[in-house]
């Protein structure tokens, strides 16, 4: 591995490649600290596993063998417990901090379980509007967990009372919020752009971001802009078109011209650093992956890389994620790339981190917390 990187950034690549088991140590501290809570939400592919706090900030998002059984298999990195937590393995040591779930996961409210509206990961409450999604991507869980014939719009109702709930909540509030989950059918366009206009006025005081595929008519950039928008981001997720075509058909449809143009109107209204574009690592060549990267840096986005986790209920269930070599080799030759052109690889959110490959700092180099850093676990 590279010299340039401290024990615990090299952790963290090599948990997102192999994974993380758990010793004994630490499955009686954790019982004793998080008593019969789940580890982790698990409610998406990249976020399936228990969110963690290493040495320098570095927050991972490391997989384990409850929920990625399909690839976690006798890690050699354990965490372990002995007056606080710390992780383990080839020689590599961090300490470590467990992040507990918010006190209304796992809940009910009116609607039925609040986790169907909103979901908090790490300081973010993520909220997903639709149930299920207009179009299938086949490393994506949530058009396998929710097929087609359920899509439906959720009651604005009870997505605002989850948002109010996330932001409230007593263990783990969250500190800024994102809309995301999956894309509208077109005839639900109006209603998502008015979601989302309505959320911006309801939550003037919290940072809020869109995460969303680039439809006609969606998007009123100025509008936006006007009522306070935080950050879009259109993500790309792969480069390589032929790729694209097998792993997200309706995307390679949009074009990619589609999303590069959306990614540089979107920098110019909302400013630089403010439209970002997710890349998948690990399922095209890492070259493809690195033009994507030189082609939102170019236009004023923040690229941000993605490792590839299999979601054991997608049919890439078998796949593995990509090895941690190829996570340092993209994520070294993409922080060269952003740094020619003046911006960082993203996010700059430092928990929000814990499932992409950077280490939250600005292009100086620098790590902001800009908001309280969240509640943690079994500090030394
Ligand atoms: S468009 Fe987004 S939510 Fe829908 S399947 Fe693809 S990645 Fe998943």
């Amino acid at each position: 591995m590279d010299g340039d990187f401290t024990p615990a950034q090299q952790l963290k690549f090599a948990l997102l490649d192999e994974g993380l088991a758990l010793h004994g140590s630490a499955w009686t501290a954790l019982r004793e600290l998080n008593g019969t809570r789940s580890l982790s939400p698990h409610d998406y592919a990249s976020t399936s596993g228990v969110i963690l706090e290493l040495d320098d900030d570095v927050w991972v998002n490391a997989p384990i063998e409850a929920f990625n059984p399909n690839f976690v298999t006798q890690s050699p990195y354990q965490l372990l417990y002995d007056n606080g937590f710390r992780v383990e393995g080839q020689g590599l040591v961090s300490r470590a901090t467990f992040w507990p779930q918010p006190a209304y996961h796992s809940t009910t409210g009116p609607w039925g379980p609040w986790n169907n509206f909103v979901v908090t990961h790490g300081d973010r409450g993520r909220l997903s509007p639709l149930r299920s999604c207009a179009m299938t991507c086949t490393f994506c869980n949530i058009p396998y967990d929710d097929a087609i014939d359920v899509y439906s719009l959720k009651p604005v109702d009870a997505l605002l009372a989850a948002a109010h709930l996330a932001i409230d909540d007593p263990i783990q509030p969250a500190r800024h919020l994102l809309i995301s989950g999956g894309t509208p059918k077109p005839k639900d366009i109006g209603w998502m752009r008015e979601f989302y206009e309505r959320m911006l006025t309801e939550f003037p005081n919290i940072e809020l971001d869109i995460m969303m595929v680039p439809l006609p008519g969606l998007f009123d950039l100025p509008r936006l802009a006007a009522l306070g928008l935080h950050e879009l981001s259109i993500n790309i997720e792969l480069f390589n078109r032929d790729l694209t075509r097998e792993f997200a058909r309706q995307k390679y449809n949009q074009g990619l011209a589609l999303y590069l143009d959306f990614i540089e109107a979107a920098t110019t209204e909302l400013g630089v650093g403010r439209a970002r574009s997710m890349l998948m690592v690990g399922l095209e060549p890492v070259e493809d992956t690195l033009a994507g990267v030189r082609a939102i840096a170019e236009r004023g986005g923040t690229p941000v890389l993605s490792p590839f986790r299999p979601d054991p209920a997608t049919p890439l269930r078998q796949l593995k994620p990509p090895s941690a070599e190829t996570m340092i080799d993209t994520y070294l030759r993409a922080r060269d790339i952003t740094e020619e052109h003046g911006v960082a690889l993203g996010p700059d959110c430092p928990p929000c981190s814990h499932n992409t490959l950077n280490f939250a700092t600005d292009s100086a180099g620098a790590l902001h917390y800009q908001r309280d850093r969240p509640r943690m676990l079994g500090a030394c």
